[in-house]
């Protein structure tokens, strides 16, 4: 049987967070305060945000249901990637060649926003400029990559198609055998880059208050951010909450909460690294349409996940711990790493992800005044656009135009409401695992 510690009721939330103690959290908040902007929300979202604001000279309130990086944020798999939407070559069919680079523009530029914060702070995450290679595990999958690299050529993003030899000759595991390495970004420890943030925002002098679940928002002139013990006045309100943004009442109809695991190997032994390879140590994820993802650790392990998303009912939050997602999940590893049968999987743990029907986050205001500013939907890929938002904020509130506006100038594809919505994602992750599990099994079989 199994033997995984789950972080699902632990307060450090993943193993990421471990040695993070409870005596560095920042008060609750009591009585109350007036600001110029409240933020809701201490992720990659919320944290960028409070600091691009008081750049801004603006001052700033964050109030974080327990503490930060306890969202996804403190639980995802530290691939810095440029990607955005579904796919390149989805993304130009919906919004033309045009919007399409506009967006790869983008997110190129929040890739190297990432970069230059963790250079400018010196935050210690062990942030590797390693790439990150989108490989196949299947022939059925090289038009995938193809298309893919024909896409990026077109939309001018930085990278390269890596054929067998060339997978081989830079000792990518065996099980990856064509891929599109994406040269902007690479690997880091999602755990310490979230706490950075937070240390940059205080210092910044953004005032954080930690274990305070924002109740309700009243988005009145000023708007009104209610807790159980205070309030805060502000002309402008920040949702930094991701998948949580529905059970607060907002773009229910737009964001849809799914649940994504990962998982944490023993650190490697000698004789295991020699025979895995990986000397690059790009990230790799796969060019299933519900991806895997794989990685190197500073301290020698390897994190795997995805593969399996979860959706609840109505739109509320999964458990993190799921018996069944882990064992889809460590059957996995050890059909793509068959090499490192004897290495332990030691711990698992789950987060939640937010979606919109594009794949692209939702950016915008809303309420009454339009007084409550929203950036939501990272399709799993927020590490590089969570934290530019921030930027993206700041230039829609103060009117101003940026690399941003790619995005909040689109159309939205609005979501159906229940029982239609679940249907909508059975029938989407229902197609797309029939798709994978096709070449898993060409696979299994030799085909
Ligand atoms: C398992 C997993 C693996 C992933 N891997 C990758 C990856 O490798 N690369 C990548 O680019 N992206 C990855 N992602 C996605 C990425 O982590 C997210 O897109 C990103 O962290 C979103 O940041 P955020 O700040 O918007 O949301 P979050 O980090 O989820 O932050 C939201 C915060 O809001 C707080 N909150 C919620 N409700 C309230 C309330 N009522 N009052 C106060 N506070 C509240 C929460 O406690 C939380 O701290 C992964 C995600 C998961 C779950």
């Amino acid at each position: 049987m199994l033997h995984l510690t789950s972080h699902a009721e632990r307060p450090e939330v993943s193993p990421w967070m471990e040695g993070v103690s409870a005596a560095e959290d920042a008060p609750s908040l009591e009585g109350d305060l007036d600001v110029d902007v409240a933020v809701v929300g201490a992720g990659f979202t919320g944290l960028s945000t409070a600091i691009r604001l008081r750049a801004e000279g603006l001052s700033v309130a964050v109030l974080e249901r327990a503490i930060a990086g306890h969202g996804a944020s403190g639980r995802n798999a530290g691939h810095l990637t440029p990607t955005i939407g579904k796919d390149l070559p989805t993304l130009a069919l919906l919004f033309g060649k045009e919007r399409a680079s506009a967006l790869v523009r983008l997110v190129e530029t929040a890739v190297g926003h990432v970069e230059g914060t963790i250079r400018r702070h010196a935050i210690d995450c062990a942030y590797e400029p390693v790439g990150n290679v989108m490989a196949a595990v299947h022939p059925k999958q090289y038009a995938m990559i193809d298309r893919a690299a024909k896409a990026a050529r077109e939309f001018g993003a930085d990278g390269e198609l890596l054929d067998e030899a060339e997978m081989r000759r830079r000792g990518l595991p065996l099980a990856f055998r064509r891929g599109w390495l994406e040269r902007r970004g690479g690997i880091l420890h999602p755990g310490r880059y979230v706490r950075g943030l937070r240390r940059v925002a205080l210092a910044a002098g953004a005032r954080l208050f930690e274990r305070t679940p924002v109740e309700a928002i009243d988005d009145g002139e000023p708007a009104v951010v209610r807790t159980a013990k205070g309030r805060v006045r502000a002309r402008s309100v920040v949702l930094g909450t991701n998948a949580w943004t529905p059970s607060l009442g907002r773009l229910r109809g737009t964001l849809v909460p799914l649940h994504v695991y990962l998982f944490r190997t023993a650190p490697l032994t000698e004789a295991q690294v020699a025979s895995v390879g990986w000397r690059g140590r790009e990230g790799v994820y796969t060019a299933h349409e519900i991806l895997e993802s794989w990685r190197l650790t500073d301290d020698g392990r390897i994190v795997g996940g995805s593969k399996v998303v979860r959706y609840a009912y109505g739109g509320g939050l999964c458990p993190d711990d799921d018996p069944a997602a882990l064992a889809a999940l460590q059957d996995t590893f050890r059909r793509r790493f068959p090499e490192l049968r004897d290495l332990a999987l030691t711990e698992h743990w789950g987060g939640p992800i937010a979606l919109v029907l594009d794949f692209l986050p939702w950016i915008g205001r809303i309420g009454r005044r339009g007084n409550v500013y929203v950036c939501a939907g990272y399709a799993g890929h927020g590490l590089a656009l969570a934290s530019y938002a921030g930027e993206m904020i700041a230039d829609l509130m103060l009117g101003r135009d940026g690399p941003g506006a790619a995005l909040w100038t689109r159309r939205w594809i609005p979501m159906p409401p229940e029982p239609f919505r679940w249907l909508t994602v059975r029938a989407l992750t229902g197609l797309f695992e029939s798709i994978d599990r096709r070449v898993d099994r060409a696979l299994e079989h030799g085909r």
